[in-house]
């Protein structure tokens, strides 16, 4: 059989080693679809598992990447033929189950979308992970009833990718938008995606009050933590607040008085084990909302020799938006 480049994560002496090197199709996992990857990109939870910080990758050795878009190669599922195109975020795809950082991967065809109307491949990795969870976290405040006439929302992590999208889709949805950032010097960048006002994170970052002065509707957390919980207790009454992230820490060292005495929600938001049809949503959704002109402004191509480097750098936060990985 065939090799090709992939990144390859192994079982090391103390932890685990991440190298990019070539490997036989024979130690792809088995799947109904066999796709020729065009892009992939990567995420936080890459970052993660090619640094071996959390025990994200479950299986040795392990191609990283969550995500990926390419065409398909082979299919003995019946809904995908060769040379459909197709986009994949999720479902433990390189956690448990060899993933997108190769030039091929292997996989059930139940995890597979077409790639949505108007997007190409690498734009749908310019998306990504990040930029489908940010729309699901618009469309469960949107659900939840929060309306831009309700008052302004705020994102987190504003300079990252989930953040950076959630900007672009929050404005598009017609609300003001307060971006909530480390890097004053993406100011500029961040209002040109759509954000109104640009705030310092460390308004945000250390322990607070149980209520402060209500402030937004809405909010996108990509952060956690302290972060979360002076979010929380600055949401204005009825207002509801989308997690989805852990940038700052896993903790959420809050109190009930934002529930209790506001009426204000969380909503928590997983993209990994998400149902299909919120899935078609979403993406349909983001074909339809998303300016392509701004999503190829917050977007960084890499080749995949520089996966290792970036997935460093994303941890140590000095990505700005979205890196997509060109594997064509
Ligand atoms: P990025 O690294 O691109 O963005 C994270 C941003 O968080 C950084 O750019 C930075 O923004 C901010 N940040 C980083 N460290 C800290 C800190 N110590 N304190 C406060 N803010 C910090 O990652 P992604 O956008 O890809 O992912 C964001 C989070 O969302 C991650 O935790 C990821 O695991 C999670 N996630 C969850 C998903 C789900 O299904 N629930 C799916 C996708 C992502 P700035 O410089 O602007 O301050």
């Amino acid at each position: 059989m065939a090799d090709f480049s992939a990144i390859l994560i192994e079982k090391a002496e103390t932890g685990t080693s991440s190298r990019l090197t070539r490997i036989d199709e024979a130690l792809l996992m088995p799947g109904d679809v066999t796709v020729q990857v065009r892009h992939s990109t990567i995420n936080y939870k890459d970052g993660l598992a090619i640094t071996g910080k959390s025990p994200v990758v479950r299986r040795f050795p392990m191609v990283p990447g969550i995500d990926f878009a390419g065409v398909v190669e082979q299919s003995s599922d019946p809904r995908f033929k060769a040379g459909d195109e197709v986009v994949l975020t999720g479902w433990g795809v390189g956690e448990t189950h060899m993933g997108g950082l190769a030039e091929k991967a292997r996989v059930k065809g139940d995890w597979l979308l077409p790639l949505p109307a108007g997007l190409s491949t690498a734009q749908a990795m310019a998306i990504g992970t990040a930029g489908f969870t940010a729309m699901l976290a618009l469309l469960a405040l949107e659900r939840h009833g929060v309306t831009p006439a309700m008052g302004s929302a705020l994102v987190t992590g504003a300079a990252g990718g989930v953040g950076s999208v959630a900007i672009m889709l929050l404005k598009k949805a017609g609300y003001h938008v307060v971006a909530s950032t480390g890097r004053p010097e993406e100011a500029a960048f961040l209002k040109a995606l759509g954000a109104d006002e640009v705030i310092d994170r460390a308004e945000l970052s250390t322990p607070g009050r149980p209520l402060g002065k209500e402030r937004w509707a809405a909010a996108i957390d990509a952060v956690g933590s302290h972060t979360l919980a002076n979010v929380l207790a600055q949401t204005r009454y009825g207002g509801a607040v989308a997690a989805c992230g852990l940038a700052q820490g896993m903790d959420l060292p809050a109190s009930v008085a934002p529930f209790i005495l506001r009426g204000i929600s969380l909503l928590g938001i997983d993209s990994v084990m998400c149902p299909i049809g919120t899935r078609k949503a979403a993406w349909q959704r983001l074909g339809q909302d998303l300016d392509r002109a701004h999503l190829a402004a917050l977007t960084t191509h890499i080749k995949l020799d520089h996966a290792i480097a970036q997935a460093q750098a994303i941890l140590a936060g000095q990505v700005r938006g979205r890196t997509v990985v060109d594997l064509a």
